[in-house]
């Protein structure tokens, strides 16, 4: 910085902004500013206007966000991704750029996560949006619901929340497509190692980041894929909602993103021993794990996912458990964390009654098959016999 300069301007802008030179590092740095300068302000006003490439302000990105931006649209199989500040900002900003509106109904799968429920049922239809459900794994209803509502955008999970019904993805992105509907779908549990819905036809996938893409629970964040036909409409969308994700959380997302092959895989065998040791245990009156021979999905889940992982999330339900008994479970966990999130290295249980799905009424959540005994476990990387014995410890508890 010149000398002609005086202190208190220098101790504003001295040490600044050097043009990148003809190198890279190996990894991406967070870019923590918010604006970027062009030796010209020709090149800023381009690339204001999108006639080259580059960064301006970021809310509308930096490099930081575009290197986990390619990496996830790249291994989704789609043409451009854009991360959100968390994965109901992706739900949210995937819906909008879908179309929904106050004549564009919107129709959801029953059983998605409960906030993407009520972000349709109490923010969106409030806003006019008509809005629908329907049971994904009852194709008839499908049928009637696409004909009589004719939605403008459908929306559904691959595997539910917490029951693992897996959705038959490919019949119902071509009956939504056959209506005039865009696709709009999560693939939070299945993650892009498992399963991309965009190579069946989906318009849009979107994922929590929370969850198994950052894997480490240490982040919140969303991801929005899409076709090059519909970049501009969820741009635009981000910068205007402007649910954009902080660059260090971009960077987290990232850097997590980078061992999924190898967490994720390792989090479905232990999910899968898991589900094998519950099912015959004298306390567990059910298990659900697509993954079992003996549920209702597990031929489709073996056509989708190619048979040999079949996702990490298992449900069960404590045999005459009711709410104490499930605290007691739960309390007495040594290894297995009882918090509300899933998809992370560790090992994590929640209590779908008392949580995910504490919204709905008794009636309503036995419904829908989630009793007042009903556990989630998401498996983590431990060693599947530690979690094996932490759990028979805890289920000998609720008995004694
Ligand atoms: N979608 C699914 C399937 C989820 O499980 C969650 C959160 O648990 C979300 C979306 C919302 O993600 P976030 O908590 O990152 O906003």
């Amino acid at each position: 910085m010149s000398q002609t300069y005086r202190f208190d301007t220098r101790v504003v802008h001295s040490g600044r902004r050097q043009p990148l030179p003809n190198f890279y590092p190996t990894v991406p740095p967070i870019y923590l500013t918010t604006t970027f300068a062009y030796p010209e302000y020709r090149e800023t006003d381009a690339v204001f206007f999108h006639q080259r490439d580059g960064y301006v302000y970021s809310r509308y990105g930096t490099p930081t966000h575009r290197a986990l931006e390619s990496a996830v649209a790249d291994l989704e199989g789609g043409d451009v991704a854009f991360c959100t500040a968390s994965g109901m900002a992706a739900v949210h900003l995937a819906l909008l750029a879908a179309g929904v509106g106050r004549d564009v109904p919107v129709l959801l799968a029953q059983d998605v996560y409960g906030s993407s429920l009520t972000l349709a049922t109490r923010v969106l239809a409030r806003l006019g949006v008509p809005v629908y459900t329907v049971d994904v794994g009852d194709m008839t209803a499908v049928r009637r619901q696409l004909d009589t509502v004719r939605p403008g955008v459908v929306f559904f999970e691959v595997i539910s929340n917490p029951l693992t019904k897996v959705a038959d993805v490919p019949t119902l992105i071509e009956w939504a497509h056959a209506v005039g509907a865009r696709v709009v779908v999560d693939n939070t549990f299945t993650t892009p190692f498992l399963f991309r819905p965009l190579e069946h036809g989906a318009d849009f996938v979107v994922h929590s980041a929370t969850k198994y893409l950052s894997g480490h629970g240490d982040v919140l964040a969303g991801v929005v894929v899409t076709r090059k036909e519909y970049a501009s409409q969820v741009e635009t969308l981000l910068r205007q909602v402007g649910s954009t994700l902080g660059p260090m959380e971009a960077w987290l997302v990232y850097r997590g993103l980078k061992t999924l092959a190898l967490r994720f895989p390792r989090q479905c065998e232990n999910a899968q021993r898991i589900a094998t040791f519950l099912q015959t245990h004298p306390r567990v009156a059910r298990v659900y794990y697509p993954g079992l021979s003996d549920h209702p999905d597990h031929e489709r889940a073996t056509h989708l996912f190619g048979g040999r992982y079949y996702g990490a999330i298992v449900a069960f339900e404590i045999a005459g458990a009711g709410q104490e008994e499930v605290f007691r479970f739960l309390d007495s966990l040594k290894l297995c964390l009882p918090v509300t999130t899933l998809g992370d290295i560790y090992t994590t249980v929640l209590y779908p009654a008392r949580s995910s799905h504490h919204y709905l009424t008794d009636e309503e959540r036995e419904a829908l098959g989630i009793g007042l005994g009903l556990v989630r476990l998401s498996a983590g990387i431990e060693n599947g016999e530690d979690l094996i014995e932490d759990l028979a410890h805890a289920l000998a508890q609720v008995a004694s």
